[in-house]
């Protein structure tokens, strides 16, 4: 429901809200012709504003000059009309509409806009090429999934504001042009006009200046912030995107995850999204690892993974035995009673492939719960009932085995279990599982440049670490990352507080003194000057609404998105500019700029 329009000249009711108490009365209505239809001599139009639809009855004798205009009407054409809400006869009763009961008997109508043939149709939920929805996006935006994925957008930050309001959190705005703001992802560069060969960059994220916001003793300060990384796109990634960004003063993890507990609590009740209640069920990075192959877990099914090294080694299966011999594990699933062709086993490799893997090795459970195929004959009895106690494993099990090194037989098996999860169907329907996952590495091998090996930051390089930085291989960082059926849908961390760390953190990064004032000597001087232990979060409110939509691409629940491939079909961005324009930036273009992405 919408509170009631203040009556004007085009209309004093939302179409959608009108009902049988109001039978009897005289309104006025304006939309857009959603349908219409000849009948008998009537003409019935359907009648879609923002709260609805609702049924425009047009009678030659009745309808006086309105009924000759009516017969011009077309699909989106744009109407104001008037008559009288009349009870629909019982046969005529349409259970589908909100305001099926009702029909308006017109007695006048202004056309106040006519509207071309739309390129596909708005009152139909038919599937349509995604570059033709996004070059007519304000057509596209008409259609009632679209819709529905903006009053939910609505309804999460909505939301997300009562929580935090609630709670006193001030909701401050930090710069678009501003520096670096490193999150492991490109910048995009904006050149400065009046300062010739100088770039803004626009913001990774609000993370450094929410962090001077503690600095500054603003303890609690949100904001539903626009964030951009240029990096490559996916489905559920996009240029710039929005994010509910949040930093506290003086907190520990605890303190975050609780405020941010009740915001995703709020917002899931809001949206009819059935979570399980909070506080959800923290599982360290490792674990998570370990069982799924992944740092954001589906939990809502099994599968999952076991290292069996120990049982398999010293077997005579060569390819176990060399990568055994190299360091390598051997990990597998229990993907139960399944009969896999052998196209079907093949197609598995292509699986694991994507993940780094050579191989799946398949075998299959005789009946006597003894391993059939060619593989078996390379274990021992010993050997494969431990393997099969490890996998729980019974007559007629489907086992899958990758033997690799950690993070790719991981990786690969983790990949593995999500396509077996969709193929075999063992996601429940309407289920839904939240945990957080916490204790991550702070730092990975960076090997980008072999010349200059070097550790990079897992989070970004503000977290805080979990001890002493003389191990930085075994070290743990203080983040946390909120995950919901297998979707990141947020994350942070508490952060470094004093200059010695952070100056510590920057060098183990390869950042010499130099380079770190450079980049952030704004931060570094900051921690100068007495900085409280502070830490916050950020939540993915675009993921977060295609989760409680359904649905697959972020694209769908964000009003004007890019394509894959960055591009923006409605106004034909990037594009290139005028000589005149670069000028006055002191630019000049090396490339002859593309032809115009579509
Ligand atoms: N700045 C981080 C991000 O955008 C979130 C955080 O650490 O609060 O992912």
């Amino acid at each position: 429901m919408i509170s009631p329009p203040r009556p004007n000249a085009y209309r004093d009711s939302w179409s959608g809200d009108l009902d049988a108490a109001r039978a009897g009365q005289d309104v006025r209505v304006a939309g857009w012709v959603h349908r219409r239809r000849d009948h008998g001599g009537l003409i019935f139009i359907d009648l879609r504003d923002r709260s609805g639809l609702v049924q425009l009855v047009f009678h030659p004798e009745t309808s006086g000059p309105a009924f000759a205009l009516a017969e011009r009407l077309r699909s989106e054409h744009v109407i104001s009309a008037a008559g009288t809400v009349v009870r629909r006869e019982e046969g005529n009763v349409n259970p589908n509409l909100a305001t099926g009961e009702i029909e308006i008997t017109i007695t006048g109508l202004d056309v106040l806009a006519e509207s071309e043939t739309p390129p596909f149709p708005i009152d139909e939920d038919t599937p349509v090429d995604e570059t033709l929805r996004l070059k007519y996006r304000w057509l596209d935006l008409r259609r009632q999934g679209m819709l529905d994925a903006m009053l939910a957008r609505t309804l999460v930050t909505r939301t997300m504001r009562r929580v935090l309001d609630e709670r006193d959190f001030l909701e401050l705005e930090t710069p678009i042009l501003t520096k670096s703001t490193p999150e492991g992802a490109r910048d995009f560069l904006v050149p400065s006009r009046l300062s010739a060969g100088s770039w803004y960059a626009l913001p990774q994220s609000p993370q450094l200046f929410k962090q001077l916001f503690m600095m500054a003793g603003y303890e609690r300060y949100y904001q539903i912030a626009r964030c951009f990384r240029d990096e490559d796109l996916r489905a559920d990634r996009q240029p710039e995107f929005t994010q509910l960004d949040l930093e506290m003063g003086f907190v520990v993890e605890d303190d975050v995850i609780e405020v941010m507990e009740a915001v995703m609590s709020a917002v899931f009740e809001a949206t009819g999204f059935e979570a399980p209640p909070a506080p959800w069920p923290r599982m360290t990075y490792d674990e998570a690892v370990a069982r799924f192959g992944i740092d954001r877990p589906d939990t809502r099914f099994g599968l999952e993974i076991r290292d069996v090294s120990e049982h398999v080694r010293g077997s005579d299966f060569k390819v176990f035995e060399s990568v055994l011999g190299a360091g390598g594990v051997v990990r597998a699933l229990n993907a139960g009673k399944r009969e896999l062709s052998r196209s079907e086993l093949d197609g598995l490799n292509d699986v694991v492939r994507i993940h780094g893997a050579k191989a799946v090795a398949p075998i299959y459970l005789g009946a006597d719960a003894g391993w059939a195929g060619n593989l078996a004959k390379f274990f021992s009895a010993e050997q494969i009932a431990a393997v099969n106690a490890e996998l729980e494993a019974g007559a007629g099990d489907l086992l899958l085995f990758v033997a690799d090194a950690p993070h790719v037989a991981a990786a690969s098996l983790g990949g593995l279990r999500l396509e077996l999860g969709q193929r075999f169907g063992l996601i429940p329907e309407g289920g839904h599982d939240v945990l957080w996952i916490v204790d991550f590495p702070m730092f990975e091998r960076d090997e980008s440049e072999p010349a200059r090996p070097r550790w990079a930051a897992i989070h970004h390089p503000f977290t805080a670490p979990a001890g002493d930085l003389a191990d930085p291989a075994n070290l743990l960082s203080r983040a946390y990352d909120l995950v919901v059926d297998g979707v990141e849908v947020g994350g942070g961390s508490i952060r470094i507080h004093t200059p010695e760390v952070q100056r510590q953190v920057f060098d183990l990064l390869g950042l010499d003194g130099d380079e770190a004032r450079e980049q952030f000597g704004f931060l570094l001087d900051a921690l100068q000057y007495g900085a409280p232990p502070h830490g916050g979060i950020a939540m993915g409110i675009d993921r977060i609404v295609a989760l409680i939509c359904g649905l697959e691409s972020i694209r769908d629940v964000i009003a004007f998105p890019k394509t894959a491939s960055g591009a923006d079909p409605l106004t034909g961005a990037p594009a290139p500019v005028g000589s005149r324009q670069l000028r006055d930036l002191a630019l000049r273009s090396l490339v002859e700029p593309a032809p115009p992405a579509t």
